[in-house]
Parts: structure tokens; sequence; C-alpha cells
């Protein structure tokens, strides 16, 4: 099987990637070792929520999709509040004062993957398989499945995440740490609005987030070193902790449904292409959920992919070439760089309350002036 592109990995960034290239008119395959996702149930909000950025949304109309999801479900929100201590210092931005309708809009991960792999009926896909060997010749990429066939393409693409077995047969080195801290998930009912505002607040063992979602509720992402912990209250329990954490913003905590934690790592890997290999995103780079950025980051790595893609094929040039593939490296490593360097330095400035915290207090650095380069990032993000 001879495509132009094989991209692996049908999560959301590497679906998007398919969908986009093969409307761009590159024959692409799809290989995915699970099933396709299940139809999108409307009536079990899922617990996997993203907060994606307009230059995201604006990708996902490109490709047609983002009307349907934004049909279904889908909480635009327009403010952000971040604070620490008191939460008369909180960072705050509003989506009128950035000349723009919302900051973004909160999406469950399951109605993402219905709609693109729906839209994705004419690109040929391999689920259900799993790849056996990467063999990177001068004249083609070669993935072997354990069903015996072989599939060839010009260019690989690695979209199987964070522990991608192909960035391991490939060789590339990755810089990785896991956080002394999980990230605690779920839905809470709450006694006041959240009125379309999301929350952040810096905790001694790491940051909470309030996202607004359509229904009134908010999806709490808590990265906590007592994950453990949190996960073992009994409801009542949990619902006045999580209450106390945010310091009542919302009033009491009313509803809560099941909670489930994530294991918190950062990773960036040193090359993202060799030639007819690249990376994108997950299995180039994970950051800490604080902002929210990691499927963004991974659109963005699909947008600049699918650019440089689509001018070489015009151009009648080679499509796994090293020049061509290093040219999406040097753009994507800029920015996920940067928002790796500020989510590490401010989980470690404020999450980790030991010398280097009491140290960056007695400097005379403010809790705002600290939170400030995320607002930046973030504002520059909303309006991007
Ligand atoms: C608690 C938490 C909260 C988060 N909140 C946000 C948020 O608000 N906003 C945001 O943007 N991001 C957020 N993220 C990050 C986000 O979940 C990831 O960045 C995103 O899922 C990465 O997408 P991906 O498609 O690169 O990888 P994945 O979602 O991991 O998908 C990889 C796919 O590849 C497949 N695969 C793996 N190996 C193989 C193989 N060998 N062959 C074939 N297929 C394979 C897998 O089955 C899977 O379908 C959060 C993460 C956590 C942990």
């Amino acid at each position: 099987m001879k495509h132009q592109v094989a991209v692996v990995g049908g999560g959301v960034v590497g679906a998007a990637l398919a969908l986009a290239l093969h409307r761009a008119g590159i024959d692409t395959a799809l290989i995915e070792r699970g099933a396709a996702p299940k139809p999108y149930d409307a009536s079990d909000y899922d617990l996997r929520v993203y907060a994606l950025s307009p230059a995201s949304t604006r990708f996902l109309n490109e490709l047609g999709v983002w009307p349907r999801i934004a049909q279904q479900r889908a909480s635009a929100y327009q403010g952000m509040r971040i604070w620490d201590e008191r939460p008369g210092e909180a960072l705050q931005f509003e989506a009128s004062a950035l000349g723009v309708a919302q900051l973004g809009h909160i999406v469950e991960n399951s109605l993402l993957l219905d709609e693109l792999w729906k839209a994705l009926a004419s690109v040929p896909t391999y689920t259900k398989v799993q790849i056996t060997g990467l063999q990177l010749d001068d004249d083609a990429a070669r993935l072997q499945l354990d069903d015996g066939r072989e599939i060839s393409a010009s260019l690989v693409i690695a979209a199987d995440g964070a522990d991608s077995q192909l960035r391991d047969w490939a060789g590339i080195e990755c810089v990785r740490w896991s956080y002394p801290q999980e990230a605690v998930v779920c839905h809470v009912e709450t006694e006041l609005p959240h009125r379309g505002v999301a929350r952040q607040r810096f905790l001694p063992g790491g940051p909470l987030a309030f996202l607004p979602l359509t229904d009134g509720r908010s999806s709490i992402v808590w990265s906590a070193q007592d994950a453990e912990d949190l996960l073992e209250l009994d409801e009542d329990e949990f619902r006045a902790r999580l209450a106390l954490a945010l310091q009542n913003e919302l009033g009491a905590i009313t509803g809560c449904t099941r909670r489930v934690a994530f294991p918190l790592r950062l990773l960036h890997a040193q090359d993202y292409a060799l030639p007819r290999f690249a990376l994108a995103g997950d299995a180039a780079h994970v950051v800490h959920p604080l902002a929210g950025q990691g499927v963004n980051l991974g659109l963005a790595d699909a947008v600049v992919m699918v650019r440089e893609l689509s001018a070489a094929r015009e151009a009648g040039r080679d499509l796994g070439s090293l020049r061509l593939l290093k040219r999406y490296e040097r753009e994507r490593k800029a920015d996920n760089l940067d928002m790796l360097a500020v989510t590490d330095g401010l989980n470690r400035a404020f999450g980790l309350r030991t010398d280097s915290w009491d140290s960056l207090r007695n400097l005379g650095i403010s809790a705002v002036n600290r939170m400030t380069p995320l607002k930046n990032l973030l504002m520059r993000r909303a309006v991007g």
C-alpha cells in the first residue's frame, strides 16, 4: 500500500492532520492501533475537555468540522481570572477588552474525535492494527503491520502520543521529567454561576483550574501532589476541600461527577524531523496542563506541516525531504519551547513552595509579576 504521507495515531492531532493533508490533495493514510472512536454521546459529558484557542477553532473551521461541533456542544468563555493567595490581586482579562468575541471554547475530546473521524470517511484508514516495524529508506518510509501488510510513503508522521513508539524506533532522544503531581479531573456543580469565566488558582501543591461548561457546571483540573488522597476523599469532603481551594469564588460545590487522575509530565523531543519522518502533537512535546495548551500546540503543528507539505507538493518536491521538514521543526520548536518554559517555570515558582518560592518572595517578586508571562501568553493566544 503506497501513499504520499502516512500519519500514525488517530487522536485529535493525527486525525486533524490526516484530514487537512487529504483536503490539500495529498494522498494520506491514517493508522490507528485502536478502533475508530465511538459515536459521540451528548448525555455523557466527557471528562476530558480541552480549552481550544481561536487559532485551533479557525483550523477546525477550515476543515469543515467546527460548525458541527459548535452546534452540538462548545462552551465559549469570555473571561479569565488567575490568582494565588489573594483573589484581590488576581490577574484578569476579558475578551471584549482584547476586541475578540471570546477567549476560547471548552470542547469535549469525544465530540472532537467523532466529528474529525466522520470527516475522514474518504481517507484510507487502518484501524485495530499494530505496527511492528519502521524502516526509513532513501526512496520511502515503510511501516510493517502485524497482519503482514506493509505501508510505504514518502513521509511518515508520528502523532502517536506522549509514549510514541515510532519516536523511539527512529532513535529520537527526549528531555523529560515527571512532575510530583497528578491532575484530578471531574465536572462540578457550583452554588454561584461561572458567568463564562475560566478560573485558575495557584495553590501550594499545584494549580487548580475551573473551566466553564455550557450546562452551567465547571470542569476542574486540579494538579496536586496529594492527588491520591483527593481521589479517596468521600464526595462531601472532596466538595468542601474544592470550595475552600477556590476560596469560595463560586460558593459551595453542590454536585460532583466521578473523579479521575492523570500523571503529569514534561517531554520535549530533541528533533521533530529526520529524513522521511516527523513528529507532531504529544509525540513531540508534552506540557503541563496549567495553561490548557496541549492540543492547541498539536493543532498548530498540523497547520504548519500542512502548509509546508502543500507548498512542496505544488512545487513537485519530495515530501520526505529533510530540508522541508526542518523548516517545520524550526517554526514549531520555537513556539512549543516558549509554552514549555512558561508553564514549567510557573508550576515551579508557585507550586513547589520550597526555598525557591521563598526566595522569589524575598526578592520582592510579587505573585502578579510571576503570573504576568502566563497572562501575556494566554492573551496572545486569545487574539492569535
Ligand atoms: C489533565 C489534563 C488536562 C488537559 N487539558 C488540556 C486542555 O485544556 N487543552 C489542551 O489543549 N490540552 C489539554 N491536555 C493535553 C491533551 O490531552 C494532549 O495534548 C492531547 O491529547 C495530545 O493529542 P495527540 O493527538 O498528540 O495524542 P493522543 O491524544 O495521545 O493520541 C495518540 C493516538 O495515537 C494512537 N497510537 C498510539 N500508539 C500508536 C501506534 N503505535 N500505532 C497506531 N496508533 C497509535 C493512540 O491510540 C491515540 O489515538 C490535557 C492533558 C491532561 C493530562
